[in-house]
């Protein structure tokens, strides 16, 4: 002790401490080289090793502190330190050494130890930031506490909870003051612990303490949102909660939500509800009821509460929705199962959950039948394979697929079926929708249809020519929307130039420019007014020698919905038809002008065959008067009889001939029906009388009648008639007759009938004699005569009148001829040509003034003239006549129709301006072709040559008295 210079005294005091003293050297490990009493009976025995380092002591740490504390086994020892104050002592004193009583607190270590091992998070900073944090950091957080050691607290903790910590320490911060917070804390592996933290602040540090209650929150927030979906659920199923107790019944929101507002009205429901569960019979527990009159169910159930009594619990539920969708259930199941489509609902794996009545039906699974996957089904279809690859792609893959498929049902029926799969979810499910249509005769139909359309286009293609079809659009535009294959060759195109042939301009610049203003105008017409079109045109075609071919085309237009038109057509070649047209047109010049040359010939020679026999007759006529002897007379009624028939036969031919040219009109003019068939009658008496027959005129009642008709036409028909009656009886009957066989206001329809009781014709002949040229026997060298044309010609004119000639016949006994005419009945006057001349004759003496330019003809005509002792002057033309009439008086003129230097018909009109003289015509001209004429210019008469002196002289007296009398 001495020499570290510790003198007595102080030795002395520190021996007598009863507080502990030890003296330690200044120099490592820092020896305890003196302890009092008081020290080595506290600590220094028990120590193994007697110097500071190893107490734990680090000197350098209290260099500036006048205080240590010396922590051994469990205690807690307070020492005051006093350095080496002078150079002369080398010790370090530590006096006043005493036990720290804790009070029961726990001592130093213990705390170290609690701070180390306890499980809440300890933390001590300063500032913000960690200057401690105990071991727990680690299960907490999953720190190391050295890795946190002077880092800052913030990026802990989570950022929505940032605000309201810092907000803690700004407020209480370096103020001695206790908080509190709540906020996520950032552990090592990124995951959020959930602390509650204390914090007791001082002046310059912070210390926290923190407990990791995730548990506690999330089970808590578990709880909020298994509440919170609870209230969802109640509102969307429509349902709430009631409990029993001594109080009363409560109901929880939900239930309030869908509970009578009325107070009334829900506390009978309470009442109601108490006292059912005191109806509830010992041992029941639970109940379930619908409320009267109301959509609410209420279900209940016997718990143990809380406190170990029984309570009852339940639910109130609004069931008006459920009834609903219950209700759509059964109707969607209603409607599966009624459904006329055949329907099924599989699940993905193929097994049945529903097959419709339909279903089942056209499947042929009868319906006692079980069926319970769709692989039963294998053996009704054709390709079974398909059939189960089918299934196994459908059932398992969203969405909807089609396929049609072959089968034979159960039923032996063998149908075309198009199957149908829909996927669909339904309660977590997936479920499979098939549907199956029979299209059997869709497919069939389909099928007739292809058919029919390959028949068509086979029909398109054969037919000889093309068909088109041509669309006009709202702007005009001509455009071919089909055309046939047959149009190529129509148009002498190759198949190619026919597909980009749309552009109607194509077609166009193809038709033949003399033909083509024919084409456009007629397709015009037929758009404007919707008629169909039909065009003969020629088209350009380069295998043609002339260059082009001719086509006929005809099309149909229709208007479409949208306004456009379409012309349905075909093309046709028919240059062969038109080479055919040409010769047959040729031929047909050919023959009209052969047929002219027949008609100009046979008026030639009719007019070159009456002249001779003008004068044969004339002159017949003028050896009769000159008083011949029985030989002369005979060989002179010969010669007459014979010319006779050739005038006949010349008029017949003219006649015949005019009406085969189409060439003769009937006249409708009026006259008298009685006067005229009287007229006839009286004309062949002389006939009736040489050939021995008696004829007689038969009039009905009624007939004295004006009608309008051709009175020319009618007399020939009659005379025909009664000549051929007359020629072909002998000493028998010949009888006409007529009759009124109808009559209206305006019209009157007459019957005729010749009969005579001749020789009759056999039925054979009947048909045959109506034809042309046509005789029972060829009657040249007979004793009849005839040309065999009168009863032709008279068929035909009575056909032209309207009127049909009818044949009644017995051979031996004779024959009646018959037909019927309906004429209008007229209402003017008839018209008579000649007027009154102021003459009132003595017909033994007239003066005639003939113009007649052949001289022969004049010299015959002037003999008969001179036999009836008139007086006549001869003129040789028309123009001679005029003159003649200016200046003397006739009583009448026979004028001939071909002269010189001013004909006939000329001089005739010229002198009726002038004079009243009757005219007469005379004419070896065709009859038929000049009455017309005749009756124009105004004529008084008319007598054809040859001339039959008898007719002329009666046709001059009646000339000369109709003008007297009218
Ligand atoms: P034709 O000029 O020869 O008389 P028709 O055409 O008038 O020519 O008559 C044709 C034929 O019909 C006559 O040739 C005759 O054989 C027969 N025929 C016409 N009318 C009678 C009649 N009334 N009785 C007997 N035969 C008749």
């Amino acid at each position: 002790m001495q020499e570290r210079g510790i003198n007595s005294t102080f030795k002395k005091i520190i021996y007598e401490s009863s507080e502990m003293v030890f003296l330690a050297d200044d120099t490592f490990p820092y020896s305890i080289f003196y302890g009092n009493e008081s020290f080595e009976s506290q600590i220094g025995e028990s120590l193994e090793e007697r110097n500071l380092v190893g107490l734990g002591l680090d000197i350098n740490a209290y260099i500036f502190k006048e205080e240590l504390i010396l922590t051994l086994g469990n205690k807690d020892y307070s020492f005051r330190l006093e350095l080496p104050q002078e150079s002369g002592s080398n010790y370090f004193l530590f006096y006043k050494g005493k036990e720290q009583k804790t009070h029961g607190l726990p001592g130093r270590k213990e705390i170290h130890q609690f701070f180390k091992s306890g499980l809440d998070l300890i933390a001590i900073g300063q500032h913000d930031f960690l200057t401690y944090t105990n071991s727990a950091v680690k299960p907490i957080l999953g720190y190391d506490p050295s890795e946190l050691l002077n880092t800052s607290l913030c990026p802990f903790i989570h950022e929505q909870d940032l605000e309201l910590v810092r907000d803690l320490w700004r407020t209480k911060g370096n103020k001695d003051q206790l908080g509190f917070f709540k906020a996520r804390f950032k552990g090592k592996d990124e995951s959020y612990r959930y602390l509650e933290c204390s914090v007791q602040f001082t002046e310059e540090h912070f210390y926290l303490i923190g407990r990791d209650k995730t548990d506690q929150f999330e089970s808590e927030q578990k709880v909020k949102h298994q509440s919170q979906i609870q209230t969802k659920a109640n509102r969307l199923s429509k349902s709430g909660t009631w409990y029993l107790d001594s109080i009363g019944v409560h109901w929880d929101e939900s239930a309030m939500a869908i509970l009578p507002k009325d107070k009334s009205e829900l506390s009978s429901i309470e009442f109601g509800l108490k006292s059912k569960l005191q109806e509830i019979p010992e041992g029941k527990e639970s109940f379930q009821e619908s409320l009267p009159n109301s959509t609410l169910e209420l279900r209940g159930e016997l718990i143990n509460s809380i406190s170990g009594n029984k309570q009852w619990i339940g639910v109130v539920i609004d069931t008006s929705e459920r009834k609903e969708l219950e209700d759509s259930v059964q109707l969607v199941k209603n409607l599966l199962k009624e459904s006329p489509d055949a329907l099924m609902v599989v699940h993905p794996d193929g097994k049945v959950f529903l097959c419709n009545d339909e279903a089942r039906r056209l499947l042929g699974v009868e319906s006692g039948q079980r069926f319970q996957h769709l692989i039963e089904l294998n053996v009704i279809f054709e390709e079974t394979d398909q059939w189960k690859d089918w299934i196994n792609i459908t059932g398992f893959e969203l969405g909807s697929k089609r396929f049609s498929t072959l089968l034979i049902n159960g039923n032996g029926k063998q149908l075309t079926l198009e199957i149908a799969s829909k996927t669909f979810h339904d309660n977590g499910n997936d479920l499979v929708l098939l549907s199956f249509k029979n299209i059997t005769e869709k497919v069939t139909l389909e099928k007739t249809l292809e058919a029919n359309s390959d028949f068509l286009m086979n029909l398109t293609e054969q037919v000889p020519g093309g068909l088109y079809q041509l669309l006009l659009d709202e702007n005009g535009k001509m455009s071919f929307s089909f055309l046939s294959k047959g149009i190529s060759s129509v148009l002498g195109l190759s198949a190619q130039d026919i597909e980009n042939f749309e552009d109607i301009s194509v077609a166009i610049s193809r038709v033949h420019p003399m033909d083509l203003p024919n084409v456009i105008m007629s397709s015009v017409a037929s758009a404007k007014k919707q008629e169909p079109w039909q065009c003969q045109f020629r088209v350009k075609n380069e295998a043609e020698p002339t260059g082009y071919r001719w086509v006929l085309g005809a099309a149909r237009p229709q208007t479409l919905e949208n306004g456009d038109m379409v012309w349905y057509g075909y093309l046709t070649d028919i240059s062969q038809q038109k080479e055919f047209e040409t010769k047959l047109d040729e031929a047909r010049k050919t023959a009209e002008k052969a047929s002219q040359i027949k008609s100009d010939f046979l008026s030639m020679i009719s007019h070159e065959l009456r002249t001779p026999l003008n004068a044969i007759s004339g002159s017949v006529y003028s050896l009769l008067q000159e008083n011949p002897n029985e030989i002369q007379k005979n060989t002179l009624n010969t010669i007459n009889f014979a010319v006779d028939n050739l005038i006949i036969m010349i008029n017949d031919l003219l006649d015949f001939q005019k009406i085969e040219a189409g060439k003769l009109t009937i006249e409708k003019a009026p006259f008298n029906l009685k006067g005229l068939v009287e007229q006839v009658m009286k004309g062949l008496s002389f006939h009736a009388r040489d050939s021995k027959n008696d004829m007689q005129l038969h009039l009905g009642d009624g007939l004295d009648l004006t009608v309008k008709g051709d009175k020319t036409r009618i007399s020939q028909i009659l005379n025909n008639l009664i000549t051929n009656a007359l020629k072909f009886t002998h000493d028998g009957h010949v009888d006409v007759s007529l009759q009124l066989k109808e009559s209206s206001q305006n019209k009157v329809k007459v019957y005729f009938e010749v009969k005579d009781t001749g020789i009759g014709i056999a039925p054979e002949n009947r048909e045959k004699i109506f034809q042309d040229f046509d005789q029972v026997k060829p009657t040249f060298s007979t004793k009849y005569g005839g040309t065999g044309l009168g009863l032709s010609i008279t068929r035909r004119l009575l056909s032209l009148m309207g009127g049909s000639i009818q044949l009644d016949s017995e051979v031996g006994k004779g024959s009646k001829f018959y037909f019927e005419l309906e004429f209008d009945l007229a209402t003017e006057k008839i018209n008579h040509h000649s007027e009154f001349n102021g003459y009132s004759k003595d017909f033994s003496k007239l003066h005639l003034l003939m113009a007649e330019d052949n001289d022969v003809n004049a010299l015959v005509l002037g003999k008969i003239i001179k036999k009836w002792g008139y007086t006549f002057e001869r003129v040789g033309d028309g123009a001679q006549a005029v003159e003649a009439v200016k200046s003397n008086t006739y009583d009448c003129i026979l004028m001939d129709i071909q002269m010189p230097v001013m004909d006939g018909f000329e001089a005739t009109s010229e002198i009726k301006k002038i004079s009243n003289t009757p005219v007469i015509a005379l004419t070896a001209a065709a009859k038929l072709e000049i009455m017309e004429k005749i009756n124009e210019i105004g004529f008084d008469g008319f007598v054809a040559k040859p001339i039959d002196a008898a007719e002329l002289l009666k046709k001059i007296k009646e000339v000369i008295k109709e003008g007297q009398s009218s």
